[in-house]
């Protein structure tokens, strides 16, 4: 037994004395490799990157402006758990969230790992530019901090919708801004959602560990193995009810709680990640199964241009001007741009059989790049 196997056989014995059975963490690289269009056989290659993480890639992880449900949703996740292995298995350096360390002990820690450099920077909430006392982190200015830390960090991952595209700060005073066009001198990842899923970060950390590359993104800079390849409509359970004509207006109404929520404001026909293919909550349920609208919550479009949540799409888009994007995607449109064209023009009886409009006009979906 060589010490490469012998990192990857201590990393798992770490986990087994947490609970987590090899054969459990072995399946779960195994489905994430699928779920990341890989051949099955790539989870041992995936289970070794974890390993090797432990030698390897220490990770920063910094919040702004949100809410702390993304680390909160990483932490509460199930077995095999993605906290076991991003906080066991990957060197966590820093964390506000979960660190024991506070004060100067803390700013040490930064520094020192800024300093050795090749780091995975995780970014979470949005960077307020308009004033910068709206958010202070470490005694620094956030956006100060967060170009700071970027500098020497091999890749950036945006996690949770805050900093991927702004978010619900976005819809304040602040000058909320994401990850992208703070940095764009290095590749940003986007792991939306409000908050994000954990597997959706931990296959793609393990496919950046395991092949040193940004995996394949869609338009929006989110792994394509998550987001773009799925539409939340196309497989939606209640699918076949949208086709009928048959929409849920009442949901104390026992006889139609099942129909289609396009009209109590899903925004699932102009959303894409994979949430009803791969519930929530280690298989356990997602938003629409339960009764509730997608609110399109790993769209740039969340907050904002979907507010409010229980407004149909259509609804939005008449009293909507669309709002030009300041990213660093450079001049996509957000809102629904020819959507109210469409509402002028009577496409009510569109609504049924018309989503591939929809899908079109909100600009988004598979995309191509390799490198962010
Ligand atoms: S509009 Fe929403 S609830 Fe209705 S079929 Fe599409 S995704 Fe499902
Ligand atoms: S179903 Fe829609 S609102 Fe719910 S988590 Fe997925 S993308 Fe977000």
């Amino acid at each position: 037994m060589n010490n490469y196997t012998d990192e990857k056989e201590l990393s798992i014995l770490k986990l087994e004395m947490r609970g987590v059975s090899r054969r459990t963490f072995l399946k779960f690289c195994a489905a994430t490799a699928v779920l990341l269009g890989l051949e099955n056989s790539y989870g041992s290659v995936l289970a070794e990157a974890a390993a090797e993480a432990v030698k390897k890639k220490p990770i920063i992880w910094l919040q702004g402006q949100g809410c702390t449900g993304c680390s909160c949703s990483l932490l509460s996740s199930l077995n095999p758990g993605p906290a076991e292995i991003l906080l066991d298995m990957v060197s966590m350096r820093f964390n506000t969230t979960v660190m024991n360390a506070a004060g100067y002990l803390s700013v040490d820690v930064l520094d020192k790992t800024v300093k050795e450099g090749n780091y995975l920077l995780v970014i979470e909430g949005s960077i307020p530019t308009a004033d910068p006392r709206y958010c202070v982190v470490e005694g620094m200015p956030f956006e100060e901090l967060v170009v700071k830390t970027a500098k020497n960090a091999a890749a950036v991952v945006a996690v949770g919708t805050c900093s991927a595209y702004g978010g619900i700060p976005k819809a304040g005073i602040t000058g909320a801004k994401s990850v992208s066009e703070i940095i764009t001198d290095k590749p940003v990842i986007n792991i939306p959602g409000c908050p994000f899923k954990p597997d959706w970060l931990v296959g793609t950390l393990l496919y950046y560990l395991s092949f040193n590359e940004v995996p394949p993104l869609d338009n929006d800079k989110r792994p394509l193995a998550y987001f773009g390849n799925h539409n939340i409509h196309d497989t939606c359970p209640r699918v076949s009810y949208f086709e009928k004509g048959q929409f849920l207006m009442d949901w104390n109404d026992p006889a139609t709680v099942n129909w289609c929520l396009f009209k109590v404001g899903c925004k699932g026909p102009v959303t894409f990640s994979d949430c009803n293919r791969n519930w929530w909550n280690d298989g356990v349920n997602y938003c629409i199964r339960a009764g509730s609208p997608c609110a399109g919550c790993v769209q740039p479009q969340f907050y904002e241009n979907f507010a409010p949540l229980y407004a149909p799409l259509f609804d939005l888009a008449a009293k909507e001007e669309p709002k030009e994007a300041t990213g660093s995607d450079g001049g996509r449109k957000e809102g629904f741009d020819g959507l109210s064209v469409a509402v002028g023009a009577g496409m009510t009886a569109a609504l049924v059989g018309g989503y591939k409009a929809l899908q079109a006009l909100s600009k988004t979906g598979k995309g191509e790049t390799k490198d962010g």
